[in-house]
Order: structure tokens, then sequence, then C-alpha cells
């Protein structure tokens, strides 16, 4: 059941401890980066808990039994799945307690409460749980506070700060770490994202340690992205306009809502960092003799970066793309002159 799961055994020990000393809790909070193997853990965890052949305490699967079989399917009666849907940036309180008209009727904190069609638990997982507004959270704690017997939920989110602290007070918190590059670079090759071992290297590099990124990585549009980015900022003068024009052609070839291209967006911040990054590793290496002689050169690259998380936090707060992205090559192209902005 567990051969393929990497990077999170001790994770999992922490677990079968619990479940054995039967000091498991309602609501586990897996905080984590995206791409790095929550909901996998979650889904893993919740079939040990439903395979009929094996106990609770063992949380292992048969991989043969009814349930099991369902589970593989993704259509166990007692799972119950919620995540924000593609395109909306909040998940909706319809899924956590019903729609305005059939509110505490209909939901996942309604199921949840609803005997157990098959398995002797029901068990739900919140997905990009930090994306749940202040209301949707409040009609969640109800649920978090008193429990249905025997449920267990799962609230997935890559950083805990953005969870109430309502919320997080009643949930176990189970941190998840990237992935170690050997085992991602092995679930990249085994799942056939790609056979090039330079490839595959280079994107583990790149990835930091979530698989979900080195998939987006292996697109070729967003590849070509990067090289061309890299080749704008090798230049001696960099342009702005036409940068940013390039960039958003790509960013269009790539399709996708806008919430989608925002998230393509952020790799272009991503990208320019590896880039000063890169730059900043040769700069050091010249001449390892003296680090001070480069000191203006390292300053330089220094402020470059920071621009770039500049950037980065201006995307998250929904400034509109081309004036992000003029801003930050505008930026750029200053500070790489040897101008620093007033
Ligand atoms: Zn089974």
């Amino acid at each position: 059941m567990w051969d393929d799961l990497r990077g999170h055994q001790r994770t999992l020990e922490l677990f079968r401890q619990a479940f054995r000393r039967e000091r498991s809790a309602h609501a586990y909070l897996l905080i984590g980066p995206e791409g790095i193997g929550k909901r996998t853990f979650a889904f893993k965890l919740s079939q040990c808990l439903f395979c009929e052949r094996t106990g609770s305490h063992e949380l292992d699967a048969c991989g043969e039994c009814h349930a099991c079989k369902q589970m593989q399917a993704g259509t166990h009666p007692d799972l119950l799945s919620i995540a924000r849907p593609d395109g909306k940036r909040e998940l909706p309180i319809e899924l956590i307690v019903g729609s305005s008209d059939r509110r505490g009727r209909e939901g996942l904190c309604h199921e949840l409460a609803m005997r157990p069609m098959s398995a002797d638990r029901r068990i739900a997982i919140i997905d990009d749980a930090q994306t749940m507004n202040a209301a949707s959270a409040n009609a969640l704690l109800k649920t978090l506070e008193e429990p249905p017997p025997g449920s267990i939920l799962f609230l997935l989110t890559p950083s805990v700060d953005a969870i109430l602290p309502t919320i997080r007070s009643r949930c176990q918190p189970v941190t998840f770490t990237p992935l170690p590059d050997e085992d991602l670079a092995e679930l990249i090759t085994s799942q056939g994202l790609s056979t090039d071992a330079e490839e595959v290297q280079q994107i583990t590099t790149l990835a930091g340690g979530s698989l979900v990124t080195a998939q987006q990585l292996l697109h070729p549009v967003l590849r070509e992205l990067r090289e061309r980015l890299f080749r704008a900022l090798g230049e001696r003068e960099l342009d702005p306009f036409a940068t940013t024009s390039q960039v958003l052609t790509t960013l269009d070839a790539l399709g996708g809502d806008p919430a989608t291209q925002r998230r393509h967006a952020g790799w272009i911040v991503r990208f320019c960092v590896e880039f000063f990054r890169n730059e900043l590793r040769s700069s050091q290496l010249s001449d390892p003799e003296d680090p001070l002689a480069e000191a203006p050169e390292l300053d330089r690259l220094a402020a470059q970066m920071e621009r770039c998380i500049d950037a980065e936090l201006q995307l998250q707060q929904s400034m509109p793309l081309p004036l992000c992205l003029e801003g930050l090559f505008d930026e750029l192209s200053r500070l790489r002159r040897g101008r620093v902005p007033a």
C-alpha cells in the first residue's frame, strides 16, 4: 500500500503510532507546498481506514477488497472530498454547508454527520483549505468542535498562516516537507514525465520538491518562456516593454483561466530569481580569493532579486499582470544599469 510513498515515511510512522495507541485526532491540518503528496497521503490513509481486511490500527490496505477497489476507482461513498473549483478564488461555502436555501441540509458538514454507507466511519478531505473565507471557516467550525463520532477531517493547505486561528486550534498540524531531489527525480521518471536524464535533473533542481511544479515545468511553452527570459536578462540592455509583451504572448499561449494565468506568471518571477541566483553563484566563483572584490555587483544582484520578490507579492495581491510585469522589467533594467531607483 505504501510502497510507492515518496518522502513522507516519517509522517506515516507518526500516524501509525497514533492509530496504534488509539490517539488519533478528529481533524488534521496537512501543511506543505502544493504537489508534494499531501492529497495522495490523505487518500491512502483513508483507504487504510476503509479497508475491510485490515484493522484501523495497522494503517495498511489489502488493495483487493470492495472498499479498496472503490477507493481506487474514486467511488467510495464514505469518502467526502471537496476542493476549490478551477477558476474560483475561494472554496465556495455551498460545498461546506449547502446553498443558501438548503443551508445545513446539504454540503460536506451535513454529509459527514450522516451514517456511514459501507465503512464504520466517514472521512472528509478539504483541499485548498486556505481559500475558505471567514464565513466558510465559521461554518466549518461547528463540525470541528463537535465532530460526528469516528469521523476524520483532513484539511490541506500550503501554509498554516492562511488558516484562521479558530480552525487551526482545532486541528492537529502535520507538516509535509518538499520531496527530496532523488525521490522527485524517481517520480518524474516512473510516471513517464521525462526519460531524459539531463532534463530530469534540471527540472528536479527547479521544482523545489514538488511533482506538480515539475509537471508544469515540463510544459514545452513554459520551458520556452524560461529560455526566452534567460536570453532577455542576459542581454546588456533589457527592453521592459518588449520583454513584457513577449512574456504576455507566451502566457496567452499557455491559456487557462485568469487564476491559472496568474499562477503561470508566478513562474516568470521565479525564473528571474533563478537567473540572478545563477549569476550570483558564478560571480562568487569568479574570484573565490576575495569575495568582496565584486561587492557592488553582488549588491546589484541582490537588489534585483528583491525586486522579483516584490513582484511576486504584487501578483498575489491581484495587481494587473501587464502593470506588474512592466514595473518589474523596468526596474530590473534600471538596476542593471547601476541606477538604484529612489
Ligand atoms: Zn482492502
